[in-house]
């Protein structure tokens, strides 16, 4: 089975095809990073404008570098939520034309459900699992009992973790998206400015926002005395709070769910402190940890094309009147 895969959701435009739910054939991303980054963060205008641009070429590059045509596919797994709406709906309206055209079967993706499904790429999931999901705009953590069956144990009340990442890094003056900046600073200095860990050992909601400002006001305050703190020191401790909370809060849903399983998705788990610490954790309780490569990581198709090759399985198939749902939940 042979599915091509259609991401449009935010500011990548994404074109894949996989064999059999995990074989990559082709993976082409176009980022538009450089064009949003003098705004500092997506301009939902321009996204949808470059969509359209680059779309065809594409799906034509993908076919070439999997030496495939249109004729070979078995069905377009399409992004149609969460994301931007004018994004989604360029891969939508594309993934409805070919599958028309072309009489090719169309199944509608959840682009969460699709950052879970990039671990199927790197090894077949096994339930029953417990997916840590980390992205620009989601904090999840989910149990999974089967394909497809996603069980929302908590979920950010208010930033996501990429998000607080994204806010924080603009505080420290580095370049947007910030994560990976502060990943790096982080590196360079320590862990020793006091910050919070909202709702540590309560539940498996996450709340990012008042780490957020408490950096903000730990920089403005001491800037405002003319006392000097190290971006790096600031970049190692707000990594150590939020990786702090994140795999405490996922060891918790591991133990008490008694799964063996353990999975991470979404643009902060390409995060090096959160990887080491929980790759740390993990051989020493037993759990079967994967993590999928960066490029994996964040927005791609590939992953869209996984999570879609299980709903075809299940006969789960949209038809034309597939539209796009900006804040389409990751179970209902
Ligand atoms: P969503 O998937 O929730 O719709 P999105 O698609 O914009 O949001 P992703 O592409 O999954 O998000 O991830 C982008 C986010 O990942 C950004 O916030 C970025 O800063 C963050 N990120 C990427 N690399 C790292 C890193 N090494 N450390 C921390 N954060 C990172
Ligand atoms: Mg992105
Ligand atoms: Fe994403």
């Amino acid at each position: 089975v042979i599915i091509l895969g259609i991401e449009t959701s935010c500011d990548e435009t994404s074109i894949a095809i996989v064999q059999d739910g995990h074989k990559i054939l082709s993976n082409i991303v176009s980022s538009q990073i450089a064009i949003h980054k003098r705004f500092g963060g997506v301009v939902p205008e321009v996204a949808s404008r470059k969509h359209v641009e680059v779309i065809n070429v594409l799906l034509e590059e993908a076919l070439n570098d999997a030496k495939l045509k249109l004729g070979d596919i078995s069905a377009i797994a399409v992004t149609y939520g969460p994301g931007l709406i004018g994004s989604l709906l360029v891969g939508v309206a594309a993934a409805k034309a070919i599958s028309f055209a072309k009489g090719i079967p169309l199944v509608g993706v959840n682009h969460i459900a699709g950052h879970i499904y990039a671990n199927n790429l790197i090894k077949q999931l096994e339930f029953p699992l417990i997916a840590l999901v980390v992205s620009g705009g989601h904090t999840e953590l989910v149990y999974m009992e089967d394909h497809h069956k996603f069980e929302v144990l908590g979920m950010t009340r208010d930033d996501a973790a990429g998000e607080a990442y994204d806010k924080v890094a603009r505080t420290l003056e580095l370049p947007y998206p910030g994560g990976p900046y502060i990943d790096k600073l982080a590196k360079e200095g320590k862990a020793t400015i006091e910050l919070p860990r909202a709702l540590m050992d309560n539940g498996y909601d996450f709340s990012f926002s008042g780490l957020k400002s408490a950096v903000i006001n730990t920089m403005h305050n001491a800037k405002q005395r003319g006392e000097y703190i190290a971006k790096e020191d600031m970049a190692a401790s707000f990594q150590e709070a939020v990786v702090d909370v994140l795999v405490s809060k996922t060891l918790k849903a591991v133990q008490e769910k008694q799964v063996k399983n353990l999975i991470v998705a979404g643009g902060v788990a390409a995060n090096q402190g959160l990887r080491s610490r929980l790759k740390e954790k993990c051989e020493q309780l037993g759990i079967d940890l994967t993590i999928p490569p960066l490029e994996l990581c964040t927005d791609n198709a590939a992953m869209i094309a996984s999570a879609g090759y299980f709903s075809y399985l299940k006969g789960e198939w949209s038809n034309l009147e597939l539209n796009g749902i900006a804040g389409l939940p990751l179970s209902p």
